[in-house]
């Protein structure tokens, strides 16, 4: 059998270790220490920004705590895009607050700006504004930025960015990442770079930016030892694994680019046929996508559906995976409103995400292409 090609694995650079090393030489084996610092102070230079970034123990400890820094209580309402991993949904649940789903538009998968101002209105109609609104750069695809900034700032409600999977990406020149009041990364193993586990918050200064720390260390209050005002959380990254993330920062435009040419070597082999659509960032200039993940969706005229290519792909021991199963169709959240159409729908029902990791080898991309040029002719 030949060894297996996963989906999105880890991409060591090679330089990782070295921090780590550090790390253990100074004994700072803590959530504190110099690989946060100097992480931190990396990714905001790679995102070219004067926002401040707080690494966290996840990218979903990064959501919670932005929804606090929000003003979200419990039995607010929060705005949250139905197509997403249903981690942008749960921190709304953990503080008690009730989600709201808003479907998705065709182009950019993300969330729909018309849907979007719909669900506002109603709520407002109904006496009860949002606390919040979460949007996601699905597969690392800029969602249409500018419009729902518009529409935040035009109801004054905070925007979050889930920027989890757009590390790298751009819309009008700027890094995703920068357009939320609070945006998040997730550095978990199958993103684009990872520690292993963690998360950054990026906010808009040094005030939240101390805030958010607070929360995420226990809520300790500075002058008065085993002291506390608030309820807080443990969710500080480790100094060991910021080593592992200042070592990715070294390597990340390559990385990106792989990701890029892992496009372009789909877009060639689906180019002749329009039953098997790619995901790709080339109806807009403005806009460009990391392409975390690469994904096609599958014509419903086709003899074939995205279940097909999974088993032949499983068959040659390639991983693939289906779109998620947008959130408002989930169980856990039957009685939650949902305001759209069948856009996240149907992606869910035709799409499949196809092996895209930055370590992909030319011969990875053979055995891909002779299982998938089967379904072409
Ligand atoms: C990975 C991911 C998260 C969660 O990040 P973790 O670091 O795994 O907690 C949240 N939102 C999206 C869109 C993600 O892809």
């Amino acid at each position: 059998m030949y060894p297996k090609i996963w989906l999105s694995p880890p991409h060591m650079g090679g330089g990782e270790i070295n921090y780590i090393q550090q790390a253990f030489n100074s004994n700072w084996i803590a959530p504190i220490g110099d690989n946060i610092d100097d992480f931190e102070s990396d990714l905001a230079s790679f995102l070219d920004t004067k926002k401040e970034v707080v690494c966290l123990s996840s990218g979903t400890a990064a959501i919670h705590l932005a929804l606090l820094l929000a003003g979200v209580k419990p039995g607010d309402e929060v705005i949250c895009q139905s197509l997403t991993f249903v981690a942008s949904a749960f921190p709304i649940n953990y503080i008690g607050a009730k989600p709201l789903f808003v479907d998705s538009e065709p182009q950019t998968w993300g969330m729909c700006p018309e849907y979007l101002e719909f669900a506002i209105k109603e709520r407002i109609n109904k006496g009860k504004k949002p606390k919040a609104i979460i949007y996601v750069h699905v597969l690392g695809m800029p969602a249409k930025v500018y419009q729902i900034k518009a529409i935040a700032s035009k109801y004054g409600i905070n925007l979050i960015e889930d920027a989890a999977e757009a590390l790298g990406s751009e819309y009008k020149g700027e890094k995703c990442g920068v357009f939320g009041d609070f945006s998040i990364f997730s550095f978990n193993g199958n993103k684009i770079i990872t520690t292993s586990g963690g998360g950054a918050l990026v906010c808009n200064n040094l005030q939240d930016k101390k805030k958010v720390i607070f929360l995420a260390t226990q809520a300790k209050e500075i002058n008065q030892e085993y002291h506390h005002e608030c309820i807080g959380y443990n969710y500080r990254m480790s100094n060991v694994l910021a080593g592992i993330g200042r070592g990715q920062m070294e390597v990340i435009e390559d990385r990106i680019n792989k990701r890029r040419e892992n496009n372009l070597f789909y877009k060639e082999m689906f180019v002749n046929t329009d039953l098997i659509n790619l995901f790709t960032d080339d109806f807009n200039e403005n806009i460009k996508s990391n392409h975390w993940l690469n994904c096609i969706t599958i014509s419903k005229k086709a003899k074939f559906n995205n279940k097909d290519i999974f088993n032949a792909l499983k068959e040659k021991n390639i991983e693939s995976r289906s779109l998620w199963k947008p959130i408002h169709m989930q169980p856990v959240y039957k009685n939650s409103k949902f305001y759209g159409e069948t856009v996240s729908t149907n992606l869910f029902e035709t799409a499949l995400c196809l092996p895209s990791g930055s370590n992909l080898t030319n011969k990875d991309k053979e055995r891909i292409a002779s299982v998938l040029n089967k379904f072409i002719q």
